[in-house]
């Protein structure tokens, strides 16, 4: 984007809540992307006539969660709206959804940006349902379109927020810092690409000081949070080219083609009045007691934002390593179990190795924090190994990689495999005198100035230790050993 025009851009952001049985039935929520299309099915929503819908309390409560999370004002009173459009994968021709009443409204998410902390408007939380799945087929020359109803009627949360992300950095971390909420409360797992989550961005660029909105478009079937980075970035692009030559953006919403890395038109966008919404007959106003309300708002746990400022705090993590560590609920606790149990080793020490090997073991195998096979303890008695100097960086990570396929203790790894660090002994001190002899040349280049020859003579003591020696020991028996060779 140059430097003329500035990115303005609100996020709409469907999420499943993932409760047992659906909005308005009692038909169970299951994984519409995998087994038998169709077993999840009844009356209500199948959209038979004369079905009556009743309202999952479970839902509500996964909404006010999310909506008290988002700092929301919750509206006592909220009031189910049918929202009319004719689809052949909404069988009721209508989605119960919630318009003018939204159960929750005028919240906040703070996150982070290239320019420091940014307070985000969230404009409304609301309740509504999902739709089914169309699955378009083309064999033997016909082509006709299938339909499966297991997700018609699954639970939806609408998260709204105001228009106010300025860059494509800030509209992923808006959308991470949601997904984290969402699982921090427990009431979505966060899969993009199983549809679980789906991010809309509206896109408008508008002239740098201007404070008018441009024409926006609207973003659908992103399932993952690179298609929303990149088709941020294409649609940018694509309007300030458009501006520059002397078109106008219109109003529309569009697709992504991950394959093709481009926006495609899709149809020009519905204004409100085409919804023809109107209270749902069917449903009384959804009414809740305040004291329901204030009872979950002291269950909520501590959030990813407020959990990361403390951790900085108390730990003296950096901000970003806190975010990583925080950015998961479980990870994060499994952090702080591994602190409190802590002898010798320090926070930060802990959290290296946390979001340094620890990390690098579990992406590389696809391992969740919950299936590794050992506990935070485990790490913690690592670390206070490598504080204590009893093993070496290099014996930690393949005590590590023990732990980590196949569990047990580290002081029992370190003993089996004999990596236990030597520092400070006698042996140490005839390993560096034995490599001093045997590399007259080195030495006396290095003494002569070649300073980088310290390294190559330090390798060579590593070595020889079979890389069980202490570095720093080495390096400061190595460093005394030229000293006085020098005199
Ligand atoms: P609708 O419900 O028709 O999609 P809304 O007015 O509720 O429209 O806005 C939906 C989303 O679009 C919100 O996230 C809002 O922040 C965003 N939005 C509204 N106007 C603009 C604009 N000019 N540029 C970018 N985003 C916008
Ligand atoms: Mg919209
Ligand atoms: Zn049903």
């Amino acid at each position: 984007m140059s430097s003329k025009y500035q990115p303005v851009i609100g996020l709409e952001v469907h999420a499943v809540l993932e409760t047992r049985s659906k909005m308005f039935c009692s038909c169970p929520v299951v994984d519409s992307t995998i087994g038998e299309p169709n077993i999840a099915v009844c009356p209500v929503c199948s959209g038979m006539p004369g079905m009556l819908p009743v309202i999952n309390e479970a839902a509500v409560e996964y909404a006010v969660r999310v909506a008290l999370a988002l700092n929301c004002k919750i509206n006592l009173t909220s009031i189910f709206a049918r929202k009319s459009y004719f689809y052949p994968d909404l069988p009721k021709g209508f989605q119960i959804s919630q318009y003018e009443q939204p159960l929750a409204q005028n919240g906040w998410l703070d996150i982070e940006t290239a320019d420091g902390e940014q307070r985000v408007a969230i404009r409304r939380v609301h309740i509504e349902e999902d739709t089914g799945k169309l699955t378009h087929v083309e064999k033997g020359g016909q082509r006709y379109s299938l339909v499966d109803l297991n997700r018609s009627g699954v639970p939806l949360l609408e998260i709204v927020t105001e228009p106010e992300l300025h860059s494509v950095e800030a509209v992923r971390n808006c959308a991470y810092a949601l997904r984290s909420i969402l699982r921090y409360v427990g009431v979505n797992s966060g899969n993009l690409e199983k549809g679980l989550m789906r991010i809309e961005p509206n896109i408008s660029i508008r002239p740098i000081g201007s404070s008018e909105f441009g024409t926006r478009a609207e973003i659908k079937n992103l399932n993952s949070f690179r298609s929303l980075e990149r088709a941020t970035t294409y649609e940018l692009a694509r309007q300030e080219q458009l501006v520059e030559s002397g078109g106008r953006v219109v109003q529309q919403t569009m697709g992504w083609d991950d394959a093709r890395g481009t926006t495609l038109a899709q149809r020009s966008k519905e204004v409100a009045e085409d919804y023809r919404y109107f209270p749902e007959p069917d449903l009384p106003p959804l009414v809740l007691e305040k004291a329901w309300v204030e009872k979950i708002r002291k269950s909520l746990p501590e959030l990813p934002h407020a959990r990361r400022e403390r951790f900085v705090a108390t730990f003296g993590l950096k901000p970003y390593d806190a975010d990583v560590i925080v950015a998961e609920r479980e990870v994060a606790d499994f952090y702080e179990t591994a602190v409190a149990a802590a002898k010798v080793a320090d926070a930060k020490l802990i959290a290296n190795w946390l979001t340094g090997a620890l990390f690098g073991l579990m992406n590389e195998a696809g391992t969740e924090i919950g299936e590794l096979r050992f506990g935070a303890k485990q790490l913690t008695a690592l670390c206070d190994q490598i504080a204590g100097g009893k093993v070496n960086p290099a014996g930690a990570r393949e005590v590590l990689g023990v732990l980590f396929a196949e569990g047990g203790s580290p002081a029992s790894i370190i003993k089996a495999r004999g990596l236990q660090q030597i520092s400070n002994t006698g042996q140490l001190r005839s390993w560096v005198s034995e490599v001093i002899a045997a590399n007259p040349q080195q030495v006396a280049g290095y003494l002569a100035g070649n300073a980088p020859l310290l390294n190559f003579l330090f390798g060579q003591v590593m070595q020889k230790a079979g890389g069980k020696a202490n570095p720093a020991a080495v390096r400061s028996e190595l460093q005394a050993q030229l000293d006085a060779s020098a005199k």
